[in-house]
This record gives structure tokens, sequence and C-alpha cells, in this order.
């Protein structure tokens, strides 16, 4: 595995790799890594593609500058991670190679995508994903790119950033959320749980799992009220448990929709978020 720090000798390595017609598929991350992310980069590996991760945890998408402090970092055995999935290349910047002196802060017109549950609890998260992803594309201009399930509102956030920046030729891959065996999304925050939390962690994918279960035998608020109700048993602070339509994230009206649920939730300053789809 080749490791970059500057991005002007990426671009030149990787342009020498789509000049000899490879195809570039990209995970970008936070570090900390699991399972999760080795599976988008085993998809990106299974479809052919010369595959780039990249690591670097963007200050700009942190609303809450404790959360960013404690952000866990495991360099060394996410190098190991990689290097056993076979990942070609990672990408390592510093904080002054993504927003360097060139960089210029722009505004992006997410509309109601940037508004709603973690836009509505998260204010500035998303722009901040969008800053950092799109001077992520620009340096790596993949074909492919992949990205989980597991943060969905993101997912259409970056879909939006693909039309609005004109990228309409990079493949957005969406890669289904990888669970522990006891249910719960895999997270690089789940490392910052207590024993006792980790242990009640689950209660949220079965929250969920429980709105799908009884969906057709009550009304949408009295679904969302009933998982809000045992999330706060299980001593969560709830911010939201939402169901959506899958496409718009507009509050469902009816079953006919793709519908999707959406939680997020504390438990003691560790914040979970997950989702399941519901048709
Ligand atoms: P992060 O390092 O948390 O920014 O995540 C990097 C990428 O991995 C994002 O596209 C996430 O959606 C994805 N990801 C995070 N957790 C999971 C998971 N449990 N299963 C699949 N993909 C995930």
């Amino acid at each position: 595995m080749i490791i970059f720090k500057k991005a002007a000798a990426l671009r030149l390595h990787l342009s020498q790799a789509q000049r000899k017609e490879k195809r570039v598929g990209f995970v970008p991350t936070m570090g900390a890594l699991h399972q999760g992310h080795i599976s988008l980069l085993r998809r990106s590996l299974s479809e052919g593609n010369y595959t780039v991760c990249s690591i670097f945890v963007n200050p700009t998408q942190f609303n809450n500058p404790l959360d960013f402090q404690l952000y866990p970092v495991t360099l060394e055995k996410d190098l190991e991670q990689l290097m056993d999935a076979g990942c070609h290349c990672l990408f390592l910047p510093d904080v002054s190679e993504i927003y360097n002196e060139a960089y210029q802060k722009k505004t992006y017109p997410l509309g109601m995508l940037e508004t709603v549950l973690e836009g509505e609890y998260r204010p500035g998260h998303f722009q901040g994903v969008c800053e950092v992803v799109d001077r992520l594309l620009e340096i790596v201009q993949p074909n492919v790119l992949y990205v989980g399930q597991k943060d969905y509102q993101q997912c259409l956030v970056i879909q939006k950033l693909l039309q609005l920046t004109g990228r309409t030729e990079v493949g957005l891959q969406i890669g289904t959320t990888l669970r522990e065996n006891d249910g719960l999304a895999m997270s690089s925050r789940n490392m910052r749980l207590t024993e006792h939390d980790r242990s009640v962690a689950p209660s949220l994918h079965a929250a969920l799992a429980s709105v799908k279960q009884h969906l057709n035998g009550g009304s949408f608020s009295d679904l969302e009220q009933e998982a809000v109700n045992q999330l706060k048993a299980h001593g969560f602070l709830v911010d939201y448990v939402s169901i959506r339509n899958a496409d718009t994230l507009q509050p469902a009206k009816s079953k006919e929709e793709p519908l999707i649920v959406l939680a997020a939730a504390t438990l003691n300053d560790v914040r979970l978020i997950d989702n399941l789809p519901l048709n």
C-alpha cells in the first residue's frame, strides 16, 4: 500500500493509473477503522478498482468541539487493517493540506436535507461534510465513490453534492450497514462506550427493528413514540426516531411510499445514529 500525505503527489499517481485505463474507487473515512469501513474497501476491490482510502478527521464537520477532541485515533491498527484488506493506496493528509491557502470556503445549497434530522441537531455538520468531500473529490477524482448506508442522510447529501458540483460521471455506491452480532451498527464512536453502555447500545437497533415489525399495527407517530419510550427506558437521551420518505427524508405520510426509520440517541455523551429501511 502506498501512503500519500500530499495532495499533488497523490493526484499525479492517480492520473498515471487512470491513464492506464484503471478505474479509481474511493473510500473516504475518518479512521478508527472497523469492518464497516473495510466492507466498502473490499467492495471497491472486488469491482476491480484501483482502490484509494482516505483517513482525515475533518474538523469542519464537528459541531461539538468535545466530540472532535475525543474522536478516536488508531492509526497503526488502521494501517494493518488496510494492508490486510489489500488497499492499494492511502491518503493521509494534514488539515493544512485539505484546507490550504488556496482553499476558498463555499456554501452548498442543500435545501431541507441540511435542516432536518441530523441537520437540526448538528447545525453546520452537512456543510462541513460537503466541504471535505468536495475537496477530496477534487484531489482523488474517483470513478466510483463508496459510502455507507449507516449514515443515510449523509448519502443523500453526497448524492446532492455530486449533482451540485456537476460530477455526474462519478458512480455513487452505497454499502449496507455492518453490525455487531448483537445488532449494534459498527461505528468508530462505539469504542467510547463504557462496558455498561455497550451492553445497552444494541437496543437502538432493536427499537428500529420493532418499528419495522409493527409497521402495520399502528400510526407512524405511535410507532415513533413507542420506540422513543423503549430507548428512554434503557437510559438513552433521544434526539429523534422518525419514519421518513426514503428518497426525500420528508416526513412519511403513507405506507405506499419508500420508507425508512432513522434515529439518533445519546448514552453518556456518546451519540449514536442508526436507520432501517422499512419496505
Ligand atoms: P466515518 O469514518 O465514520 O466517516 O465513515 C466512513 C464511511 O464508512 C462512511 O461512508 C460511513 O457511512 C461508512 N460506515 C460507517 N459505519 C459503517 C458500517 N457500520 N457499515 C458500513 N459502512 C459504514
